[in-house]
């Protein structure tokens, strides 16, 4: 089950520069900074009651981040979905005809087993799944 909107991904060239925007605009400081090896990305997290901005910077110019990028984007990049059971919804999801990037959850920020839709099948917007990593 799909249970509400858990971040809203948001790529940028500088995550220091762009922190200092948020945390003012926010009125929150920067709870969890963090480097996601699989992606390239370094991520930083705000927190504004129960909805969460995860802030991307590309760590290597093979980053998805550093081509989303390069390609003339900025700004919205992803909207993650916190689900019951990862496993049983990629297997909903694929039956549904949707166009999954990672067949099989992987390690991600925050704690999370994540995995990614491709916009081809969803309108255009990149989706994340993400479960609380139990322990
Ligand atoms: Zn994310």
């Amino acid at each position: 089950m799909i249970n509400k909107i858990e971040h809203v991904g948001i790529a940028v060239q500088n995550i220091e520069a762009s922190l200092k925007v948020f945390e003012t605009l926010l009125g929150t400081n920067c709870y969890k900074q963090e480097i996601v090896e699989s992606e390239n990305v370094k991520t930083a997290f705000l927190q504004i009651g129960d909805s969460k901005i995860e802030l991307l910077e590309a760590t290597d110019p093979n980053s998805p981040i550093a081509k989303f990028l390069e390609a003339g984007k900025k700004g919205f990049h992803h909207i993650a979905f916190d689900v019951d059971d990862i496993d049983a919804e990629l297997i909903r999801l694929k039956k549904e005809g949707f166009n999954l990037i990672h067949q099989e959850a992987k390690p991600g920020a925050d704690n999370k087993r994540i995995a990614f839709l491709h916009p081809k099948s969803t309108e255009g917007i990149l989706i994340e799944l993400c479960q609380e990593k139990r322990s």
